[in-house]
Formats: C-alpha cells, sequence, structure tokens
C-alpha cells in the first residue's frame, strides 16, 4: 500500500486523538486536533458508537500511523511479535520503537518521526559507525547511532541540532549530545513506551 502523503493532522481527528505527528506544533494552539476534535468530512461530526471491530480497527491505524509504518509492514511486525516470548502487544510496540527512525526521533535529532524517516532516507546518520539509511532498520541493546560527521556541519542540521537541544531522552537510551551520538542501553518496558494505543486491540485485530 503506497504511503500516506495527505496533511498529518486529519489523521488525528480521524483517530480521534493527538498522535504528535507534526513536532512542536502538536503543543502549540495551533494543533488541528484541539482545535475540532471531531472526525474529517461531511458527517464527522454525526459519527455513531463505534464497533468492537471497529475499535480494534482504530487502534491499529492509530499505531502505524503514529509510527509512519505501511500497513504490510506492520503486520510483519505482529508475526515476529507473536512468534517471541512475552506479552504480543507489547512486544509489537517494542519493535516499533526499535525502529531506527524512532530512535533518531525519541534521540532528539529530528523534529518529528516523518522528518527523522527522511533524515535517515538522506544518509545523515551511522549505525555503530557505518552510514545506514533504512527507516525500518532495527536496533538493538548495545548499538549506538550517530549523525555522521559531514551532516554535522549542514546548515539543515544545525538548525534541527538547535530546535531539539536539551530533550529528554527516554531512559533506555544514553545520549552524548556534543558527540551527536545515542546508545540504546537495553529494550524499553511497556511503561516507558508513549504510544496512544492500547495494543491488546490490535493484537484482537490480527487474530481473527
Ligand atoms: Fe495531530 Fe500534531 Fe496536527 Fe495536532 S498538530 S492534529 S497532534 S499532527
Amino acid at each position: 500500500m503506497a504511503r500516506y502523503t495527505g496533511p498529518a493532522c486529519k489523521l488525528c481527528r480521524r483517530e480521534g486523538k493527538k498522535l504528535f505527528l507534526k513536532g512542536d506544533r502538536c503543543y502549540t494552539s495551533k494543533c488541528a486536533f484541539d482545535r475540532r476534535s471531531y472526525a474529517p468530512g461531511q458527517h464527522g461530526q454525526n459519527r455513531k458508537k463505534t464497533s468492537e471491530y471497529g475499535l480494534q480497527l482504530r487502534a491499529k491505524q492509530s499505531a502505524r500511523r503514529y509510527y509512519g509504518i505501511a500497513e504490510g509492514q506492520f503486520h510483519k511486525y505482529f508475526l515476529m511479535a507473536a512468534r517471541k516470548a512475552g506479552v504480543t502487544g507489547t512486544n509489537l510496540l517494542q519493535i516499533c520503537e526499535s525502529r531506527l527512525d524512532n530512535v533518531v526521533y525519541e534521540a532528539g535529532f529530528a523534529s518529528s518521526r516523518a522528518q527523522a524517516r527522511q533524515l535517515v532516507n538522506h544518509a545523515h546518520f551511522t549505525v555503530n559507525g557505518s552510514k545506514v539509511d533504512i527507516p525500518s532498520y532495527l536496533l538493538s541493546a548495545g548499538d549506538v547511532v550517530a549523525v555522521r560527521e559531514k551532516s554535522k556541519s549542514t546548515d539543515e542540521y544545525k538548525a534541527i541540532a538547535e530546535a531539539n537541544a536539551g530533550r529528554t531522552v527516554p531512559m533506555w537510551m544514553e545520549k552524548n549530545e556534543g558527540a551527536m551520538e545515542v546508545k540504546i542501553l537495553r529494550t524499553p518496558e511497556r511503561e516507558e513506551i508513549e504510544t496512544p494505543v492500547e495494543e491488546h486491540l490490535i493484537v484482537e485485530f490480527y487474530s481473527k
């Protein structure tokens, strides 16, 4: 399925929750969801009660949109999560969190996951010293993600670094601000994952 390229704010309104897709703007009074929290479209304000299937579908779509993952890939992650020991829903979120584009965003090297994906695509990062330009690259404990030397001095990157300087990083990673690198310490616990979804609904959706 092709990647959605329409207005990001419409997705939050469709899912009925803030998905924080536009970086700093999401925390200001310009947030479209804060101003119009009903679904987009002519009948957006008249939507009826959602069925059980509808709730499961919305949970799955919310998570996909939050991380910016295409349907096929997300389903693959679900199958990977189901094969692992432990709670499938938590495993699924942990896999999503370990994507390179998510780590770049969480580390404060980008203002949003969409920007992180673009920066990774443009080869601005290394993993353990080697260039990686695949946003879906999955990281493990011990991996080190760094901004490439030649990217650090570009005006584009200086502006991004300035805008995100001092952002708190999750406990499961350790950032070296000066070196512009971040090390993955461990897999995040469920309580450390802020994704606004009930993952058990996603498991129910795929388990039908
Ligand atoms: Fe969603 Fe951010 Fe747009 Fe608000 S500003 S509707 S949180 S993408």
